[in-house]
């Protein structure tokens, strides 16, 4: 439906264009400058490449939002028409597919339509009139910014809606940042298309602080691969800790409490001998997507190694409270590990992995130790006691030291079943 309407409303505008001249110079401006925009772009993209698998951030709107107020209709969506398909090409190319290429293309094509009808309301002005500090003028270029990023994100949105399951606030509406840069390239568009009525050079102009844009993103970007998981989007064990650290900081500086979980999944070696370590890996990450939900969301989970996962939850009750709180709150995570069940799609057809389970062990700062180090020995003792006493269990808290040594595996392990 939003590719046939954006075809629609392309046509009727070809039809209705009776004079290609007007705007002719403007829209060669915008594509040459758009061009060449993503080809000193690709350059970021390939560094982020090497690093992140996080999407390519695109900031090509600022061409195409300011063909939206400066052109008539039908240069603006072709603009946006070539700028996006160089994107494509370039940069995109082969991991967005065509098909969702030519859906946000109608996404960009029917916001450009949409914000180039506000420009128009106020008459034939458009960013000449703000340049001669006409208030009309002015408005319509800040509704049209609004207009662009509702139509261009709300249809993002809505395809996202209908094509996950049990989709997320988050991963509907995008993160805050992400939102963010959207509307400051369509700010930085809007004085482009300013810049352009006052003279097509000053667009240079806009290039330097784009691409500062594009690497503030990079570093962003680095940022987030460097303190997470890969294989399950936790923090890592540094990030973890430098985190945990601070946290219990802070406790003992506002004489509140904390408290940490060890959790070790049973037998999982049995898992990756059954199946593979390719399923393994799927098995982990939808532990850790089970923990995650589980705990509260400023509660820091974090992968220790292998199959073994760290929380800490601030602030619960210092008291027996919050004794029986984060026994609540282990329970429920055991409890839900042992109902999960992960499909996994294998060239041989799905499999599905059940039976699984965690051992659990923790303790409470600043009950059980005096820094986050004497606090996790704790805990860690707690989870060693919960494996010896026959795993799938939960150990919290000071227990009195193992008589001999242990080891982790030594039973033989009830395999999972599948
Ligand atoms: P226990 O109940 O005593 O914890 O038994 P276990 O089998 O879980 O523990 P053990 O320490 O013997 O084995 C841990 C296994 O976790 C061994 C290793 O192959 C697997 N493992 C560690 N990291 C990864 C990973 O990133 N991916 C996969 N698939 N397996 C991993
Ligand atoms: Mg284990
Ligand atoms: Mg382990």
């Amino acid at each position: 439906m939003v590719e046939a309407t954006a075809v629609a409303l392309v046509v009727m505008h070809v039809l209705r264009t009776d004079s290609w001249s007007t705007g002719l110079s403007g829209f060669i401006a915008l594509c040459l400058i758009g061009v060449a925009h993503t080809e000193i772009a690709v350059g970021v993209e390939r560094m982020r490449r090497r690093v992140t698998e996080a999407p390519h951030v695109d900031l090509s709107s600022v061409w195409t939002f300011a063909g939206a107020v400066l052109l008539p209709p039908v240069y603006a969506v072709l603009t946006a028409l070539v700028v996006h398909s160089h994107l494509w090409w370039r940069a995109w190319r082969p991991r967005v597919p065509v098909y969702r290429q030519l859906f946000s293309t109608a996404t960009v094509v029917l916001a450009c339509i949409a914000a180039s009808a506000v420009m128009h309301s106020v008459g034939p002005g458009g960013p000449a009139g703000v340049v001669r500090g006409g208030a009309a003028e002015l408005a319509a270029l800040g509704l049209a910014l609004l207009v662009y990023t509702t139509v261009n994100s709300g249809l993002i949105a809505g395809a996202i809606a209908v094509s996950t399951s049990r989709p997320t606030a988050a991963q509907v509406l995008g993160h805050w940042d992400e939102n963010m840069l959207e509307i400051a390239t369509l700010c930085l568009g809007a004085l482009t298309a300013v810049a352009l009525a006052i003279n097509p050079w000053l667009v240079v102009l806009v290039l330097p602080p784009l691409l500062v844009l594009h690497r503030a993103v990079l570093v962003r970007q680095l940022e987030e691969a460097a303190s997470t998981d890969s294989k399950t989007g936790l923090l890592n064990a540094a990030t973890w800790h430098t985190q945990a650290e601070r946290e219990i900081r802070r406790a003992a500086r506002q004489g509140s409490s904390a408290a940490v979980l060890i959790l070790d999944l049973d037998h999982f070696k049995a898992v990756n001998d059954r199946h593979g370590h390719l399923a393994g890996d799927r098995v982990l990450s939808a532990v850790a997507e089970a923990l995650r939900t589980e705990v509260r969301d400023n509660d820091l989970v974090g992968r220790f190694g292998g199959e073994e996962f760290v929380v800490l939850l601030p602030g619960l009750d210092g008291g027996a409270t919050g004794r029986d709180e984060l026994h609540v709150v282990a329970e429920r995570i055991r409890h839900r590990v042992a109902r999960l069940t992960v499909n996994i799609p294998t060239p041989d057809g799905p499999l599905t992995v059940t039976g699984l389970s965690v051992s659990v062990g923790g303790a409470r700062f600043p009950g059980d130790g005096a820094d986050l180090t004497g606090v996790m020995a704790v805990a860690d003792t707690a989870l060693y006691e919960a494996k010896r006493a026959g795993r799938n269990l939960v150990r919290m808290g000071l227990h009195m030291p193992p008589a001999e040594p242990l080891r982790r595996t030594g039973t033989e392990p009830p395999a999972p079943s599948s």
